[in-house]
């Protein structure tokens, strides 16, 4: 199955000159997600994943069935203002402005082997900064997947260090 014919090219969105890859459609179709999930589920064992992290929001639609896939645990990266724990945080720089993400602080054990999971790779600060926060609680990072990679925005750059797995580069 190509899953890239599942992906929907948006053009001009969320703002003129950006093309949008779309998901959605993945996801809708039970035999897509199902091969796209089960694909992460195996570079998962292979890495020796013991805990899945995953950002906000798609990072949390790829990251949970691998996580339950494997009978592992599931650890969410969130924006400011949404976990009611103590966090630790890492602010990183947009194009314009700056985003700020939240992991709580007993999120990940000192040594535990996280994978980090999301659904797109562009020019890497999502990514980055959640490798910092699971690097400050003592995670050891043993891979990064994505179901898509933007090639030209250069993310690969924040990944020198760590095995990446992507399914689909655009
Ligand atoms: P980065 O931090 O520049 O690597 O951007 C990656 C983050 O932005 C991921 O969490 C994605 O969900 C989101 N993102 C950026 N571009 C797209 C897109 O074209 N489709 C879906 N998500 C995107």
């Amino acid at each position: 199955m190509d899953l890239a014919n599942y992906i929907a090219d948006i053009p001009d969105f969320p703002q003129e000159g950006i093309l949008f890859r779309d998901i959605t459609p993945l996801m809708a179709n039970g035999e897509a997600f199902q091969e796209a999930c089960c694909k992460l589920a195996e570079f998962a064992k292979k890495v020796g994943a013991d805990v899945i992290v995953g950002p906000e929001s798609r990072g949390f639609i790829f990251g949970c069935p691998v996580a339950y896939e494997l009978g592992i645990g599931f650890v969410p990266v969130r924006k400011p203002g949404k976990l009611p724990r103590e966090t630790v945080s890492v602010k990183y720089d947009l194009e314009y402005g700056s985003n700020e993400l939240h992991m709580h602080k007993d999120g990940i054990q000192k040594g535990q082997k996280v994978l980090i999971i999301d659904d797109l790779l562009a020019t890497g600060g999502t990514v980055k900064a959640t490798i910092d926060i699971v690097r400050e609680l003592g995670g050891d990072v043993v891979g990064c997947a994505f179901l898509i990679e933007l090639e030209d925005l250069n993310g690969r750059e924040m990944l020198k260090d760590v095995e990446t797995l992507t399914l689909l580069k655009y």
